[in-house]
């Protein structure tokens, strides 16, 4: 493994708002927690879909670290996403600073159109794999997500943001290409790396749907209200469409369920119009109950003509646009 201390730096654009607020909900200022949070989520998304078992922060009896392991250097102390962003007894390798174009740190919630560098200070030494990953998942992020996460995508927020603006567009970046000297990886070699047997193993089942290996995205297209009748929106997750009984779903159904949501559970579909440039829809299936080719029939049915074959894009598509190919490492 490399040995690293440089700060390494992203420019990115704000297509749109970008959700920085707290947990209260106050989204005026900008909180580098809820940054990093929120790139953390799409970090252990993309670990998981390269085969690593890791925590869920957010859940007792699940974060590392493990309990019976009382040395951090030791095996099985903690997964390998706390091995870079930290867990108790554990302190994250790096703070992120976020920066506006001249350099002042910004405090403000970040607007569309606002370009802004993410800026990563080691703390401790960071591997050239961890940054080859946090890379990954920035352009993640940037190409078939956003820029939010487990607070962010909740159907709480949705009630905060006045009811039915639940698709209101928000989280979507621009990323420059590469400008920092991150190695390149396989996606084999990372796969290896987050197999590593030092890591702490954790048994996911709950929250195993968060990862690549059930992300779905379909790019230029998007779900909204169209009247008050009419939702796409809804049709897809299974809730009523008209306006006022959206939080209901149209079919009890365990697969609609698990599509919408409910309290503190989040949503698993999610949709972007605005800009042009950003329109896109993604989510998550769950194996077992809901499969990629329900989606899709669910998908086809709003959007016509639909090609899921060209348009449905999933995890080998993705990461072998994340990767190298092997070969220029
Ligand atoms: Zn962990």
């Amino acid at each position: 493994m490399g040995n690293n201390m440089e700060p390494k730096e992203w420019r990115l654009t704000a297509l749109t708002d970008i959700w920085t607020g707290d947990a209260q909900g106050k989204p005026g200022r900008l909180i580098p927690t809820g940054l990093r949070g929120s790139i953390r989520w799409w970090f252990e998304v993309l670990v998981r879909g390269l085969g690593g078992k890791v925590c869920d922060p957010t859940v007792d009896g699940v974060r590392c670290p493990d309990k019976n392991v009382k040395n951090p250097y030791d095996p099985g102390h903690h997964c390998v996403v706390c091995e870079l962003f930290g867990c108790t007894g554990w302190a994250r390798k790096f703070r992120l600073m976020v920066l506006d174009q001249e350099g002042p740190v910004i405090q403000k919630q970040i607007k569309a159109g606002r370009t802004f560098t993410l800026h990563f200070i080691p703390l401790r030494s960071i591997s050239d794999e961890e940054w080859c990953l946090l890379d990954a998942t920035l352009r993640l992020i940037a190409n078939y997500g956003a820029l939010g996460g487990r607070t962010v995508f909740k159907p709480t927020d949705e009630l905060n943001r006045q009811g039915e603006d639940y698709h209101r567009d928000f989280g979507l970046i621009r990323i420059k290409p590469v400008i920092s000297g991150v190695r390149a990886y396989t996606g084999d070699e990372l796969s290896r790396y987050v197999d590593y047997s030092h890591w702490r193993r954790v048994d996911h089942d709950d929250f195993a749907w968060a990862s690549l290996d059930n992300f779905w995205c379909v790019k230029g297209r998007y779900l909204a209200r169209q009247d008050p009748d009419n939702s796409t929106f809804n049709q897809i997750i299974g809730r009523e469409q008209a306006k006022g009984r959206s939080q209901r779903l149209a079919q009890e159904t365990p697969v609609n369920r698990w599509l919408a949501g409910r309290q503190q559970e989040s949503k698993k579909v999610f949709s972007f119009k605005h800009p042009e440039e950003g329109r896109r829809t993604f989510g998550f299936v769950k194996p077992g109950l809901v499969e990629f080719d329900e989606m899709k029939r669910r998908l086809g049915q709003v959007w016509s003509p639909f090609n899921p074959d060209a348009e449905f894009i999933t995890k080998d598509q993705i990461l072998s646009e994340l990767f190298s190919q092997g070969g220029n490492v």
